[in-house]
């Protein structure tokens, strides 16, 4: 077989824990399987180099930003490769480079575009392990790329695909996909699976265990997930394409505190107006989530939408720069607020899942000034103080416990 094992952060964290991972994938490689190791950088690497950078230019160029964040993973990667040789086994450690990992140009976003496999398959062939640096890429200027934080489930499913692996597990600190943040909702279970369509709503949605486009990828390459703890041998959750036959009327609960809401008010009640907002907004690739418009009344209409929070002070510098173009009286902004949803394949052909989950928060006096729904999904927005509460509410009332 050959299975492509992706530690995270805190599963590198130490060098018990490198010897820890070391061990564990000696284990498969003895038993006679091909094995291609993907790891993150130790711990907080990246988040202190985000801030190291920060501190010696807040407006740091995104390539140089890339190669600074790029070296996180070649530490882990070659502190791997020499536990593995300490242990008597030979391993190689292998980056973006060198494997030839072509992505876009964009720094700090890239996607993959093509992945060499023959360096890797060379190396597998000579019965090495093979450690790959996850999260970067190189564009066509031979420069480095990332592809956003918690990519490297991304270059793990990207590497499972162009192999054709037999497996891809994700090793994390927790021991799988749970109905809802355990940390927040401890009554939460973990799944024993899970569906690509709903595994890629809850991670977009926030549930931080899974990279959303490795899931994006996984669906569409067909390889199959294996989500599980590095610290215990506990099963795990499968994210795949059919699960079961009882499909969960909700399979999960997610929050993303990380958005904002934009309040464009005032527009000319004509057509072309949502046009040239959006427009706008596409051509600086900004990311658009939920659009609310109101009912035209005396001629205006108002628009409202959710971004990420950290887009925040460009979406507004854009408005206001065309504020005349796109006929708008005033814009506003607010920053307080969390995006709770559930996300369940079974809603399809179960109506009342809306009604149930404003009950719930109606229960524990929550008010919701958003909403926006899919077929397997139901959004609001609440203000960001009360998102723990909601959870736990919604949680509770479609009964996901034990
Ligand atoms: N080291 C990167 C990050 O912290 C990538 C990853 O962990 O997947 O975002
Ligand atoms: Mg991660």
């Amino acid at each position: 077989m050959l299975i492509v094992k992706k530690f995270g952060g805190s599963s590198v964290a130490d060098r018990d824990r490198i010897y820890n991972v070391a061990k564990r994938c000696i284990e498969d490689y003895k038993k006679g399987h091909d094995i291609i190791v993907v790891l993150s950088a130790m711990g907080k690497t990246t988040d202190q180099l985000i801030a190291q950078a920060q501190d010696i230019n807040p407006l740091a160029p995104k390539r140089e930003l890339d190669m600074l964040l790029t070296t996180g993973e070649q530490v882990s990667v070659s502190l791997m490769a020499m536990a593995m040789n300490a242990l008597g086994v030979p391993a190689i450690s292998l980056n973006a480079f060198q494997v030839q990992m072509h992505t876009t140009s964009t720094y700090g976003n890239a996607r993959f575009k093509k992945i060499d496999y023959d360096r890797i398959r060379h190396e597998l062939d000579n019965r090495r392990i093979v450690i790959v640096t996850g999260f970067q890429g190189v564009n066509k200027y031979d420069d480095y790329t990332t592809l956003g934080r918690g990519g490297s489930d991304t270059t793990a499913v990207a590497l499972a695909a162009a192999l054709h692996a037999d497996t891809c597990e994700i090793y994390t600190d927790v021991e799988g996909v749970y109905t809802a943040d355990p940390r927040i909702v401890p009554k939460a279970r973990k799944m024993r699976e899970i569906s690509y369509d709903e595994m890629l709503e809850l991670a977009t949605l926030g549930a931080k265990v899974l990279h959303n486009r490795s899931v994006e990828m996984a669906k569409k390459y067909g390889v199959q997930l294996i989500v599980r703890s590095s610290l215990n041998r506990a099963p795990g959750t499968v994210v795949k394409e059919v699960v079961g036959v009882e499909r969960m009327l909700v399979s999960g609960v997610a929050a993303d505190k990380n958005t904002a809401r934009i309040s464009v008010i005032g527009l000319k009640d004509q057509p072309g107006i949502a046009f040239k907002l959006f427009d706008l907004l596409a051509k600086h690739k900004i990311n658009v989530d939920m659009i609310l418009q109101s009912v035209g009344r005396d001629g205006t209409k108002d628009i409202s939408f959710t971004i990420p929070s950290g887009d925040v002070r460009e979406v507004m510098d854009i408005i206001k720069d065309n504020q005349n173009r796109i006929t708008a009286q005033k814009v506003e902004c607010e920053e307080n607020i969390a995006k709770v949803s559930v996300v369940g394949a079974g809603m399809m052909s179960n109506p009342g899942v809306a009604a149930k989950m404003f009950e719930a928060l109606y229960n524990v006096g929550i008010n919701i000034k958003m909403i926006s729904t899919s077929e397997i999904r139901v959004s609001v927005i609440v203000d960001a103080k009360e998102a723990d509460k909601a959870m736990q509410a919604i949680h509770d009332s479609f009964g996901l416990e034990d």
